[in-house]
């Protein structure tokens, strides 16, 4: 009698458990689908402006980007995925700064993580949402990020200019100060009698050749 119960309680428990699975079948047979018929939607497709794709270069309306080579967001980077270059240049108020070369981004190490656009103190880098990112090499993935012509830097005002004289006049100065300073500090240790340090014995001369023919 016992086996007979278990057997229609297991039976209804059975039918309770697939009507169970039919209602959710029901519910996504009625649902909008949101799968994603790709590549054929292409052009409608847009994803989510907050994905991150690839890391690019924010250009301003003057055509110029932010970076000032400061080397944060290659340090900040956990994979080695950003390579800085850098080189000195002259400003048209004659003095030297250090610019940005070139900015490499190897997209095939980038785990996505965005530590490189927190550190960066200017805003200089940001991703992208743009996912179509297959090649057929790997050298392929590796990006040169300041990839636009960079338009020549502004003619110095006159104010700058000005500051630049005085900057340079004020350096000379400096250093005339210190020259005096170290010159005036010996004199005063020659006159305070401080010992010269002794002098090294010469080496002995070697005979010259007419005096050896002599003999
Ligand atoms: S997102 Fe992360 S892994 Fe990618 S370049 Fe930036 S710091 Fe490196
Ligand atoms: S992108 Fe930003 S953090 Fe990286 S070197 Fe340029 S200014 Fe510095």
């Amino acid at each position: 009698m016992g086996s007979v119960k278990e057997y229609f309680s297991s039976l209804g428990s059975g039918i309770a458990s697939l009507v169970k699975g039919l209602a959710v079948t029901g519910r996504e047979f009625v649902t909008p689908k949101i799968t994603e018929c790709y590549p054929e939607n292409r052009k409608e497709h847009h994803p989510a402006e907050r994905f991150r794709a690839e890391l690019h270069f924010v250009y301003g309306d003057d055509g110029r980007h932010k970076c000032i080579a400061c080397g944060s967001c290659e340090r900040a980077c956990p994979n080695g995925t950003i390579t800085i270059e850098t080189k000195m240049v002259t400003t048209p108020a004659g003095k030297p700064k250090k610019k940005l070369d070139k900015y490499f981004y190897d997209l095939g190490s980038c785990t996505f993580c965005q530590l490189c656009v927190t550190s960066c103190p200017t805003g200089a880098i940001a991703f992208d949402n743009d996912f179509e990112q297959a090649v057929f090499t790997r050298d392929k993935l590796v990006k040169l990020l300041n990839n636009r012509p960079e338009p020549p830097e502004p003619e110095p005002t006159p104010e700058e200019l000005a500051a630049a004289e005085a900057e340079r006049q004020r350096k000379i100065e400096e250093a005339k100060a210190k020259a005096a300073a170290a010159k005036a500090a010996k004199a005063a240790a020659e006159a305070a009698g401080t010992p010269k340090p002794a002098e090294a014995p010469k080496p002995a001369e070697a005979p010259k050749a007419d005096e050896q023919a002599k003999e």
